[in-house]
């Protein structure tokens, strides 16, 4: 009989972190679903917890992201084919997304934005479905945030609005009307300008009612969507159109796909370059208000930005905490180690602040429509909420990876993707300065709608610690001239002050402490570096995930 070699007696390791429930183990999440008006559809935010964090779901997660999408220019006679293959895991995730309306669920069957909770629970749902696999999210999140640009021409919205709000996964290349749902995607950046997107090229010849599109787009992620929102120069200027994969003649359309990009992270989704050929398109909105078209679309992929980048610091900071309940070092568990502890209270804190803020704004897109005072809400704080948590997430994902020492650096640990996929959403939609300029546009152009948000969120956190000072150091910093220089300090700071009063809202328990270590003194930037003390950082641990 062969003798067992010492080294392969395994102790000591934590056991998977998988078959959890999302839900019911992120207290946190719970509050803030709660406050922002979820409460009632807590059952089932409960079922779809545990169906996404099935030991199955990680596994699939893996496969989707261990095998990338492959692009298939040509057949093999050399007629195009211009497809992406994706391996079938990824898939599974957009069947099981569409299926939970992740896609389109925040519309109602007209077209029009769903009553209140539809925001708060739909992003419950994103937040959970971004724990586990993130690329697949993007076209799911093109899709629903497509609906708000779609909105300005009716006929085009009402022509494709039931298969976009079909919850059926439909991956077959076919033209759209033999599907029984479809995805939208979106083509703005080119290769000489993604932020300054009046440098696009691409030109657009009318024919009658459509448009011939020729030109390039230099990022253009989920290509094998059935349509996208695309911007092109016409006549009068930069317009937004609607660009089909199939003609209405059936005939493929003219998207010719050069290539796909070799990312950092999010690989599982395939991001492509794409030239082109007289294109077909329609029309969105009028010709030469392309921007303003399609930034109703740009205004909900911000948000969720922010939504899955929190998502992903609740798996990392889950992972760690689970890791350092089992892990033994020097006699004891590293949670009861002091500064362990501290760190991953630290964290559990800002995570806290984090899922609160996107719940609140959530909750401000809800009634939006109809409610001029959160509609302004809504347009000050999107572009502060996605600079801050996007930011915040790489260094978080980050510290969650060293709580596992050497184990979270290597692939099986989740931490590694979880890293590289985090610095994605801080980049696409509006980088880090385009977002603080916007908060800066949002006071020029609409001045005294800014300032009453601040006012309010002053209000709304005076009687926390350092709440009032930071209202008045924001407004000090927004009324100077020439404010682009601090636009990042005043912008995160305005995060923080909102953060601390959706925490009172929806946390009470922690708004103080939040407050106290981030608005009243200033945070270090390090986790584990705030004055909390030991039954604040216990509390903090259990809220974030019950031992057991
Ligand atoms: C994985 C991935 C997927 C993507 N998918 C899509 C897609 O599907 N469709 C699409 O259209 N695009 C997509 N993009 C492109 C993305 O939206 C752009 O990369 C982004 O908008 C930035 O544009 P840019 O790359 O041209 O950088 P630039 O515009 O050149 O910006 C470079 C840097 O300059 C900063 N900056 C810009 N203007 C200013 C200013 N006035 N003052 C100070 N700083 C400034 C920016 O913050 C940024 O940090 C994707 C990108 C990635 C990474």
């Amino acid at each position: 009989m062969p003798q067992l070699a010492d080294s392969e007696e395994v102790f000591n390791q934590s056991p998977p972190y998988v078959d959890v429930d999302l839900y019911a183990s992120d207290r946190p999440l719970q509050e803030a679903v709660a406050a922002n008006g979820g409460a009632t559809q807590a059952v089932a935010l409960g079922e779809f917890g545990c169906s996404w964090g099935a030991a199955g779901m990680f596994d699939l997660a893996r496969e989707a992201n261990e095998n990338p999408p492959r692009l298939r220019r040509f057949d093999p006679r050399g007629y195009r084919l211009d497809q992406v293959e994706f391996h079938p895991a990824y898939h599974r995730f957009m069947a099981a997304s569409i299926a939970a309306g992740l896609h389109a669920s925040t519309w109602s069957s007209d077209l029009q934005p769903a009553a209140a909770p539809a925001q708060v629970t739909r992003a419950a749902r994103f937040y959970m479905a971004a724990q586990i696999e993130t690329g697949h999210l993007c076209p799911i999140t093109m899709t629903r945030a497509a609906l708000a640009s779609l909105a300005a021409e009716r006929s085009l919205a009402n022509l494709f609005g039931a298969r976009i709000l079909a919850r059926d996964y439909d991956s077959r290349f076919l033209p759209w009307w033999e599907k029984a749902g479809i995805t939208l995607g979106m083509g703005m950046t080119e290769r000489q300008g993604g932020t300054d997107v009046r440098m696009n090229t691409s030109r657009a010849e009318r024919h009658g009612e459509h448009y011939a599109i020729t030109g390039h787009k230099w990022f253009m992620s989920a290509p094998m969507c059935d349509a996208f929102l695309v911007l092109a120069q016409a006549q009068a200027g930069l317009t937004c159109f609607l660009m089909p994969r199939f003609r209405p003649d059936g005939a493929v359309n003219g998207l010719r796909l050069q290539r796909l990009k070799d990312k950092l992270g999010n690989r599982s989704n395939a991001s492509s370059e794409v030239e082109f050929a007289d294109a077909f398109a329609w029309r969105v909105g009028e010709e030469g208000r392309g921007v303003r078209t399609i930034i109703g679309m740009v205004q909900l992929t911000r948000l969720d930005c922010a939504i899955a980048s929190a998502g992903l610091m609740r798996m990392a900071l889950a992972q760690a905490i689970h890791h350092a309940r089992h892990r033994i070092v020097l006699q004891k568990l590293l949670v009861d180690h002091a500064a362990m502890r501290a760190v991953l209270a630290d964290m559990a804190l800002e995570l806290e602040a984090a899922t609160a803020l996107i719940m609140r704004l959530c909750r401000s897109f809800d009634p939006a429509a109809n409610d001029a005072k959160e509609a302004e809400r809504a347009r000050l704080l999107t572009p502060a909420v996605k600079y801050w948590v996007c930011k915040t997430a790489p260094a978080f994902v980050y510290e969650a990876m060293e709580c596992l020492g050497g184990n979270g650096y290597v692939e099986e640990s989740l931490l590694p993707r979880l890293y590289r996929e985090a610095p994605v959403n801080a980049i696409w939609e509006g980088s880090g300065n385009v977002m603080c300029l916007d908060v800066l546009r949002a006071l020029a152009v609409e001045r005294d709608a800014a300032f009453a948000v601040l006012d309010a969120l002053a209000a709304e956190t005076a009687d926390l610690p350092g709440g009032t000072e930071t209202g008045r150091s924001i407004a000090a910093s927004f009324s100077r001239a020439g404010g682009e220089w601090h636009a990042r300090a005043a912008v995160g700071r305005l995060a923080l002050l909102a953060a601390a009063a959706a925490l009172r809202d929806s946390a009470s328990a922690v708004a103080e402490l939040f407050a106290r270590t981030r608005l009243h003194e200033p945070h270090a930037g390090l986790y584990g570096t705030s004055d909390i003390g030991d039954a604040e950082l216990r509390l903090l641990l259990d809220r974030a995930l019950p031992a057991g």
